[in-house]
């Protein structure tokens, strides 16, 4: 059997129905505070007066780290979620059940067995503000999510036994899923594949679905990377490729199978913010989405292309910075360079552009012919100029000055007409595959809670 890891907020029920469970499963219930006292000999409200939190996370790390692979069922700390390691301990050959109560229930239920507060805040807001610091969190740690707020110990055992055993998405739905995925240009071994786990031998109500939403998205990397990645931390999920002309259409047929995640390319980054129940703010300001993670039944939309370009640029907090462009990717870049407290100055062809993207970013903006006004540190291109089969770059070759860093957004190829000149000419680059590694890092995060260093993904796509 595979484990069964509870996460969830204190109080909603974590201990009293993984016991429940357990004994209906014939396995051994373990409690990872339980373990902590056990291992340490100490009460957790002794270990945090007597050390402090941080030594707590350290015994709490450890006992994670030594539990048994198989056969249990587990609960699990309220805020194991916020450590990607051990996120990566326990979601590694497990299914994973996030248990979620209303507030006032949780209120009542922790009156009767008082823990030490969290913050100095009474108690309704301690929970409202501890849940919310940590929901994304929670969304990352829940293949399948069970409201406890109105059921007793048995009936939510009893709902996690049914969805061990049937999962969430009812026999006729899946059919007409594969239907839908058949009518798509998803090559033949990803149908088939696809087909036998949705509808056929491969079947396994515990799987769940994630996968590239775009039109088209038949050159995407991503099926590639992430389903190896799948493999590397054993978690029983499946990417594939959701590619319509229609944003609605992919969200609903990723609503219908139960999706975990999408991570949304072109042409869909603005359109599918309609689609979805809360935005992140970054992504609200870029104005793009490019990561959708589901959870109990509400999709939370993010941008991580913005990290996967500010990850490279850690070293230029402070710059003198040209962005070529103004478009799609141009606003996730002027949104990671102020972020990195740069002076940013917008150049684009059509001027209005870059004007409009500027106001809207704080930064300066031009027209292109502007640039040798400009004497950057930083030069980032955010057009396509240069993308296959263009092989032409959007500088001239004496406009490049050894002491630039020039940074290329395409990435088609690796290397660029760009970058080729930039490194004649002496200047420090960095190639926009970079962007990709880095973004995709932070969804996957997203998605599982769990950080994958970027040397594990250069390995898989190289
Ligand atoms: P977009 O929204 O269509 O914007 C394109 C921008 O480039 C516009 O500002 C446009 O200027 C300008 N442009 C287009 N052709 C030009 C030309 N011949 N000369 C000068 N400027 C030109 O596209 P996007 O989504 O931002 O993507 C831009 C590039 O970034 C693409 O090559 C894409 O592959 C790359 N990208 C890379 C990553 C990564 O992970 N590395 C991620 C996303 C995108 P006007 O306003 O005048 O039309």
């Amino acid at each position: 059997m595979r484990r069964i890891v509870l996460f969830g907020y204190r109080g909603t029920g974590k201990t009293a129905i993984g016991t429940v469970l357990a004994r209906r499963l014939g396995v051994p219930f373990l409690d990872t505070d339980a373990l902590i006292e056990q291992q340490s000999g100490r009460t957790i409200p002794e270990i945090f007066r007597k050390d402090d939190e941080e030594r707590f996370r350290t015994l709490e790390r450890e006992a994670i780290a030594g539990l048994p692979a198989r056969d249990i069922v587990i609960g699990t700390g309220g805020g194991v979620v916020m450590d990607p390691k051990n996120m990566e301990h326990l979601r590694a050959q497990s299914t994973c059940v996030l248990l979620t109560a209303e507030i006032a229930t949780i209120r009542r239920r922790l009156a009767r067995a008082p823990r030490p507060p969290l913050t100095s805040l009474p108690a309704d807001q301690e929970i409202a503000e501890v849940i919310a610091r940590r929901r994304h969190n929670y969304a990352a740690a829940a293949d399948f999510c069970v409201d406890t707020s109105r059921t007793t110990n048995e009936e939510a055992a009893g709902r996690i036994l049914g969805l061990l055993e049937h999962g969430t998405i009812p026999a006729p739905v899946r059919e007409a899923a594969a239907k839908w995925f058949a009518a798509t240009p998803l090559p033949a071994p990803e149908r088939e594949q696809l087909q036998s786990l949705l509808t056929g031998p491969g079947h396994d109500p515990r799987t769940r679905f994630l996968g590239v939403a775009g039109w088209p998205c038949g050159h995407s990397r991503s099926p590639l990377l992430f389903n190896r990645l799948f493999e590397k931390y054993q978690l029983d999920c499946h990417y594939t490729r959701f590619e319509d002309p229609s944003i609605s259409a992919i969200m609903e047929t990723a609503r219908s199978i139960d999706a975990k995640g999408l991570s949304v390319t072109i042409p869909f980054k603005q359109d599918v913010m309609a689609c979805l129940d809360e935005i992140d703010d970054a992504a609200r300001q870029i104005g793009a989405i490019n990561t959708v993670v589901f959870a109990c039944g509400e999709a939370y939309g993010c941008n991580t292309d913005w990290l996967g370009i500010k990850k490279p640029l850690a070293g230029h907090k402070g710059a003198r910075a040209v962005l070529l462009g103004a478009g799609g990717v141009a606003a996730a870049a002027a949104y990671a360079l102020m972020d990195l407290g740069m002076e940013v100055t917008i150049l684009n062809r059509t001027p209005e552009k870059a004007r409009a993207l500027a106001e809207r970013s704080g930064c300066r903006w031009g027209a292109w012919d502007d640039f040798d006004r400009t004497n950057p540190d930083l030069v980032v291109n955010a057009t396509p100029v240069g993308m296959q089969p263009d092989t032409k770059s959007p500088l001239r070759d004496d406009q490049l000055k050894k002491e630039m860093t020039v940074f290329d957004l395409v990435y088609t190829p690796p290397v660029t007409p760009l970058i080729t000149a930039a490194r004649k000419a002496g200047c420090a680059t960095i190639i926009g595959t970079e962007v990709f590694i880095h973004q995709a890092r932070e969804q996957f995060r997203l998605f599982f809670g769990i950080d994958v260093p970027d040397t594990v993904i250069r390995e898989i796509l190289a």
